[in-house]
């Protein structure tokens, strides 16, 4: 082992070897001097381990260094091909943005921008006008604030509203929404106690009146947004703990998780209610994701009664979770085809893989099919079902059509691992030990690459 650390060569040594000095012309020598020392510590790391018998030639070195130079040069967060069929993929950065709001993205933080700046008056703005306008005319709320995500806006909410005091919650709505994310910590950590009323399955009007005191500073509805609990059940409906909230002088928020701003049972989704339909029924503070639900950034919507909100914009915490002027950028393109609904559905990606009706799926499907076999791969259209995903829509599949490969030669599971180990990955799934291309999260313009690298990979 001794003489083998001792025939590790030096550094400087690989400046003479061609292929080094090619790299140079490329990179400088800081960086080229990195993939030399990080190969030499993997070989070191190996004759340590003993999994290495012999030092290799100088030229396998040099290719070994050249091999990491390629390897940098491509980024680790990069885009993928989602052949999931779920929409809100969270490994996969949940949704994909609209072209306006990308291209939005782009332009805001390439310069120098009106973030915080009123041309017409030659001074200071403030970076939430933005988009409230836009999201009280959506909404119909009196005004509205946005944070980082809707977690940080949760918090916001209960720091500012449920300080000192106790906050009353059911206790079939004491969500983990994952990452340790739990209602009942985060109250903790919002210096608010957490009053737990009613059971799991039930809670009644005068489970929340017996729990109201002099500490009561809140009540909270969580939505259930990835979980139901189903059966003999009950929970106090909306107009009910308004009227409560009303008649106790305490605020009533709401944290609706997703937050559509569509009826989504127009694309057979059941249960997922509208935050229109919170500010109508009177809801003091909502909140709701960026890019669940909604197809826009990540960030975290705060709309309800102006004073509320008011307090919230002047809590400490609110600088600390403030949103940057990208997210801001593209949550307002995304708003803005709200405007008008066909517009969003036909812009929004979110929305229109929501919307895609299975025959437009099996006609996707079809021409995806037609392109592998032309190719000489065997494929088939299979009928499936998939999540909606992100923690959203618990409980119910949506109708799909996937591409089925059966290449010989290969397994589904080498296929899979092939695939997704490609610059351009692709991700797809196996059912059945078939490996699937699901057509919903599939955008057509990149079919010929699909087929061309699956094409590869069997041959
Ligand atoms: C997803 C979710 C959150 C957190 O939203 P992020 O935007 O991911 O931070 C909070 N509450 C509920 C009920 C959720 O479903």
């Amino acid at each position: 082992m001794k003489e083998l650390l001792r025939q590790i060569p030096k550094v400087t040594e690989f400046f003479h070897m061609d292929c080094i000095a090619t790299l140079q012309e490329q990179h400088s020598t800081t960086a080229v001097t990195e993939w030399i020392r990080q190969t030499l510590d993997a070989l070191r790391q190996a004759i340590l381990q003993d999994t290495c018998s012999a030092v290799p030639s100088m030229e396998e070195l040099c290719r070994q260094v050249v091999a990491r130079a390629q390897r940098d040069a491509v980024p680790s967060l990069r885009p993928v091909i989602n052949g999931t069929g779920v929409i809100l993929h969270t490994n996969l950065g949940r949704g994909c943005l609209s072209k306006p709001a990308a291209d939005a993205v782009s332009e805001i933080a390439r310069g120098y921008s009106t973030l915080e700046y009123q041309v017409e008056a030659g001074c200071r703005g403030s970076r939430h006008d933005h988009v409230s306008q836009l999201l009280c005319r959506l909404t119909g709320a009196e005004d509205a604030m946005v944070v980082n995500n809707n977690a940080a806006a949760v918090m916001l909410i209960l720091s500012t509203l449920g300080q000192g005091g106790e906050v009353i919650t059911s206790r079939g709505e004491l969500v983990e929404i994952g990452g340790s994310f739990r209602v009942p910590d985060i109250m903790e950590l919002c210096g608010c106690h957490l009053q737990e009323v009613g059971t799991t399955n039930k809670t009644h009007l005068y489970d929340y009146e017996r729990a109201i005191n002099e500490n009561t500073r809140a009540l909270l509805k969580v939505h259930t947004s990835n979980y139901r609990i189903v059966g003999f059940t009950e929970s106090l409906s909306l107009s009910d703990m308004v009227a409560l909230g009303q008649k106790t002088g305490l605020p009533v928020v709401e944290d609706l998780g997703s937050g559509s701003l569509v009826d989504l049972e127009h694309y057979g989704i059941h249960d997922e209610p509208t935050v229109q339909h919170s500010v109508r029924a009177g809801v003091d503070v909502i909140c709701f994701s960026g890019d669940k639900l909604l197809g826009g950034p990540q960030a975290g919507i705060i709309v309800g009664k102006k004073d509320y909100i008011a307090q919230m914009k002047r809590h400490p915490l609110a600088r600390a979770i403030r949103v940057d002027k990208m997210t801001l950028a593209a949550l307002q393109a995304t708003l803005h085809a709200y405007l008008d609904i066909e517009q969003a559905e036909r812009e929004i990606p979110t929305l229109s893989m929501l919307a895609a009706t299975p025959a437009m799926l099996q006609a996707k499907a079809d021409t995806l099919c037609h392109m592998f076999t032309e190719q000489g791969i065997p494929a088939q259209v299979v009928a499936q079902s998939a999540p909606v995903g992100g923690g959203s829509v618990p409980n119910q599949l949506l109708p799909t059509y996937a591409v089925a490969l059966t290449p010989a030669g290969i397994t589904p599971n080498a296929l899979e691992a092939a695939l997704r180990q490609r610059a351009l990955p692709i991700v797809g799934r196996i059912s059945a030990e078939q490996y699937l291309l699901d057509l919903r999260t599939l955008f057509p313009e990149d079919f010929p690459y699909i087929v061309r690298t699956v094409v590869e990979v069997v041959t």
